[in-house]
């Protein structure tokens, strides 16, 4: 085994990687750039070596980078993940030059498989079912278009060298075939530097079904069973399961027979994916080969108990695979989820910023969480969205399609827009828990999908307002804290008294919709009325924002972040963005019961409008603050006396420091 191998990528497959490698007591090496000087894999790797700045261009694409780091560092074998540099073939020479373990297949099979013309060819003559179409050298536009017109239409023209999801164009009828053929070639011509196509019959309603195989050194290849990758986005997978929902062992037997011939044929070493398009009745053809570790390995390894990394690491430093066909065995179902920073309803726009508030579910034997970021960690534009993939694991597939919804539920993202509502009505919809799959099922289902903006339900207004009124709780505790310092003017005065203040309001917003929680302050809680409706509310805010809500003596979990004059408020498994309007903003309005006595923002005092020991009216003005760069007056909230000002002219206060000390004249009566 190797004493040292260094991992050339980012993000949640470097992490995972060097989780393998730490437990077999492995060190490790991370490569990062500029923008990951900070990045997880940089912190979990024993070593780390800067090799340039952010643009994958300049850092984790630059061959002689990575292999200088890997000879500086002494590591003797390089894992490249997936995606990179993991299916280059000048990569994988290089490494072979220098005497470093390229942790992947020989040259030799990168190379076959990395055109899908020529590993049809070459699938061909092995003998693996092939979808009708053509993949020859001959790449006159009117050549293809007279095989297109054979094949029958639809047909998909694919770029032979893409990969991702990218390069391929769908043909409906032939007059529309030059344009996109045109259209596909330049595209390839730009993401892959290959303008060379293939065209294939399109499949209608299909499948795509594909087996995890493995080979090693002694010329051995297994098959981990299959992995159906059918819920796709413009041709990206997005929900990952295995085994196939359907599948009957003589057909994976078939399937995984093929791949093991497609290996095979190509002297296959190590991790590797046969990927097969499927109809509805089970017939398949093999679509391509990727010759390298897939993202969604896990659910393989949650039905086989395997660590894929741990094979990839012993098959590459020479040993035999661990087990023989016959020793394999699935248990129960897996189901992976891709979290992404990205917007959903605005076409799945990626999304950048600071992950300020991240919670995954809590690992367990059936919840695995892998990802390459931590709460604080930036999603930069430079590289792949991804926060995390989300791995559950069951005895079936309905009890794992539970566990994912519990899972997604649990998981809180602030920060950057999400997919992870959309994974839930995903998992949930009744085509996907009823196994109705194909590649078409996202589209197909989209009203059910993005079901628009929808209405907040009165339960997340009455917990944004007990979070809201329980943080100023908090501030007012610690304020009392503060207070106690000797050297404080304030130590001998008693704190802040809750009971003393009468009735606010907390006014909210969701999207452009205001909505005015009427707030009455009781001994051992609150009176929060919404919408024509009143609660007694009791609740408990821990810093994390975990909030423990009563409300009419029903308890429930929440959590509330909040962000600037966000909060955004998860209940019952699921995230509403609201705003918190600044009362002082309507400060004189709707009767004067608005207007807190806390600072609703750092700001300065600029006058004491009532006299200390004052009894004034509801609604009188009692101080003036200036923040940014606006005046805001804070009146009595109730009838009553001005007790003592916390603060003088001139006074830089805190956002929610306590400004007066107020005392209402009719205190509200406990209940
Ligand atoms: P997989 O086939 O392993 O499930 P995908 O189909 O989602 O993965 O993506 C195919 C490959 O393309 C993956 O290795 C992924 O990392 C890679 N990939 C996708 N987008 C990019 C990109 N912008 N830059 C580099 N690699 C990418
Ligand atoms: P990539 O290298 O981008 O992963 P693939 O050849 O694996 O390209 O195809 C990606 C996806 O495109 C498949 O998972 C499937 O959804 C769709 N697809 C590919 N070939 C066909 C086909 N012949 N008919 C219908 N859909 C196809
Ligand atoms: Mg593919």
């Amino acid at each position: 085994m190797f004493e040292k191998i260094l991992i050339a990528n980012r993000g949640e497959i470097a992490c995972r990687v060097i989780k393998t490698a730490r437990r077999m007591g492995v060190k490790t090496v991370a490569v990062y750039s500029e923008a990951d000087a900070n990045a997880r894999h940089v912190r979990m790797a024993d070593e780390a070596v800067l090799i340039g700045p952010a643009a994958v261009r300049e850092s984790y694409l630059v061959v002689d980078k990575i292999i200088a780091a890997a000879k500086q560092t002494g590591a003797q074998a390089i894992h490249p993940g997936y995606g990179f540099l993991s299916e280059n073939e000048a990569f994988c020479h290089a490494c072979e030059r220098e005497g470093i373990v390229f942790i992947g297949p020989p040259v030799a099979a990168i190379r076959a498989m990395g055109s899908k013309s020529e590993a049809k060819k070459l699938m061909d003559a092995a003998g693996v079912p092939l979808t009708p179409g053509y993949h020859g050298d001959d790449q006159d536009p009117a050549y293809l278009h007279q095989q297109a017109d054979a094949i029958g239409y639809p047909v998909l023209i694919k770029a032979a060298a893409g990969g991702g999801g990218k390069g391929m164009r769908l043909v409906e009828k032939s007059a529309d075939f030059l344009d996109m053929l045109a259209s596909c070639k330049r595209e390839a011509a730009s993401s892959f530097g290959d303008e060379h196509v293939l065209v294939e019959k399109y499949i209608v309603k299909p499948r795509h079904i594909e087996i995890q195989v493995f080979g090693d050194t002694k010329g051995n290849v297994v098959y981990l069973f299959e992995r159906d990758c059918s819920v796709q986005r413009r041709h990206q997978k997005v929900l990952e399961e295995a085994p196939a929902p359907g599948m009957t062992p003589e057909r994976r037997a078939a399937m995984g027979q093929a791949a093991v011939a497609a290996a095979k044929a190509v002297g296959y070493v190590g991790a590797g994916t046969v990927e097969f398009i499927a109809n509805q009745d089970g017939s398949f053809y093999f679509m391509e080969m990727n010759t390298r570790l897939q993202v969604e390995h896990p659910v393989t390894e949650m039905i086989t108990g395997l660590d894929l990394v741990e094979w990839q690491l012993r098959v590459a430093s020479g040993e035999p695979l661990p087990l023989a066909q016959e020793q394999l065995q699935l248990r129960g179902h897996a189901l992976e989820a891709r979290i992404y920073a990205e917007d959903p309803d605005k076409g799945f726009l990626p999304s950048t910023g600071r992950l300020l508030h991240l919670a995954p579910p809590a690992e367990s034997l059936h919840v695995r969480v892998d990802t390459g970021v931590e709460e604080g960690d930036e999603i930069s534009p430079h590289y792949d969205p991804m926060i995390a993939k989300l791995i559950v694991w069951d005895v079936n597939r309905d009890r794992a399609l539970a566990r994912m919804l519990q899972a997604l539920a649990e998981y809180r993202v602030v920060g950057v827009s999400n997919n992870i509502a959309f994974l839930s009505r995903l998992t949930a919809c009744p085509a996907f828990a009823g196994a109705d799959l194909d590649t078409g099922l996202i589209e197909r289902e989209k009203d059910y999908l993005f079901p628009g903006e929808q209405k907040v339900p009165d339960e997340v207004w009455l917990v944004a307002a007990l979070a809201e009124l329980e943080r100023e709780a908090e501030r007012a505790r610690t304020t009392a804290r503060r207070d106690q310092d000797p050297l404080s003017p304030w130590h001998s005065r008693d704190g802040w008294r809750l009971n003393a203040r009468a009735q606010r309001d907390l006014i909210l917003r969701s999207g452009d919709a205001q909505t005015t929680v009427r707030v009455g302050y009781r001994a051992d809680g609150y009176t929060l009325a919404v919408n024509e409706r009143s609660v007694a509310a009791r609740g408990e805010l821990n810093p994390r924002g975990l909030l423990r809500v009563e409300l009419d003596g029903t308890r429930m979990d929440a959590t509330v972040i909040a962000a600037g004059e966000k909060r955004h408020v998860f209940l019952h498994g699921r995230a509403w963005q609201l705003a918190n309007v600044d009362p002082l903003y309507h400060s004189g309005e709707g009767g004067g019961a608005e207007g807190g006595l806390l600072a609703p923002m750092p700001g300065k005092v600029i006058a004491l409008v009532a006299a200390e020991g004052a009894k004034v009216e509801k609604g009188a003005p009692l101080l003036i603050l200036e923040a940014m760069k606006m005046e805001h007056t804070i009146t009595a909230p109730a009838a009553g006396t001005v007790k003592a000002f916390r603060f003088g002219v001139g006074d830089q206060v805190g956002d929610g420091a306590e400004l007066v000390e107020f005392e209402a004249a009719e205190a509200v009566q406990p209940a």
